[in-house]
């Protein structure tokens, strides 16, 4: 498969997962955290299939497309080993879903972000909270959900909260 396919199908897929988890949180109220904003991308693409949820972004930098950057309410800038757990403990119980964007080329990293994100997301969600990441992450009282058909298992991962 050419490399143009090959990012073509990794955004399709990106895009059927994001879509597919605002659709399984319809009935559930709360509010949505954005962990990565990168080029802002995904950000703007929740914003605009969820325009009454309040989103709170996280990312140790602003490198967004101008028109894709939260306002600052809405922004935990820095990193997330240290903003994280403020989040939490500031919407305990309020969170109806999560989408984790944060992976990096270093495996070793990826799994320490995963595992730090895993422990410490419980205490924010709502029973019925959806958890949808680009790298596999065990949050205790989950369990894992089907992907939308078509998305290739482990190219993103659904937990939802019990
Ligand atoms: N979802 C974004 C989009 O669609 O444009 C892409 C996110 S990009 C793949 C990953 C982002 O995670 C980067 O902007 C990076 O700065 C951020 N990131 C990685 N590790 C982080 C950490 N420990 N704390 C805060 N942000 C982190």
């Amino acid at each position: 498969m050419s490399r143009l396919n090959s990012v073509i199908r990794r955004l399709q897929a990106q895009r059927d997962c994001l879509n597919a988890a605002a659709e399984m949180i319809k009935d559930h109220d709360g509010i949505v955290l954005e962990i990565g904003l990168g080029n802002g991308r995904t950000f703007d693409h929740l914003r605009e299939i969820m325009p009454d949820r309040e989103i709170f972004v996280f990312d140790r930098q602003i490198a967004a497309h101008p028109k894709c950057i939260p306002d600052d309410d809405h922004l935990f800038l820095g990193d997330i080993f240290e903003t994280l757990p403020m989040a939490v403990e500031r919407f305990a119980g309020k969170v109806a879903l999560v989408h984790s964007d944060v992976g990096t080329g270093d495996e070793e990293l990826n799994a320490k972000i995963a595992s730090f994100i895993g422990k410490t997301l419980p205490a924010a969600l709502i029973k019925g909270a959806i958890v949808a990441s680009d790298q596999k992450i065990d949050v205790p009282g989950t369990i894992a959900e089907p992907l939308p058909e078509g998305v290739p298992q482990d190219r993103y991962f659904f937990r939802r909260y019990q």
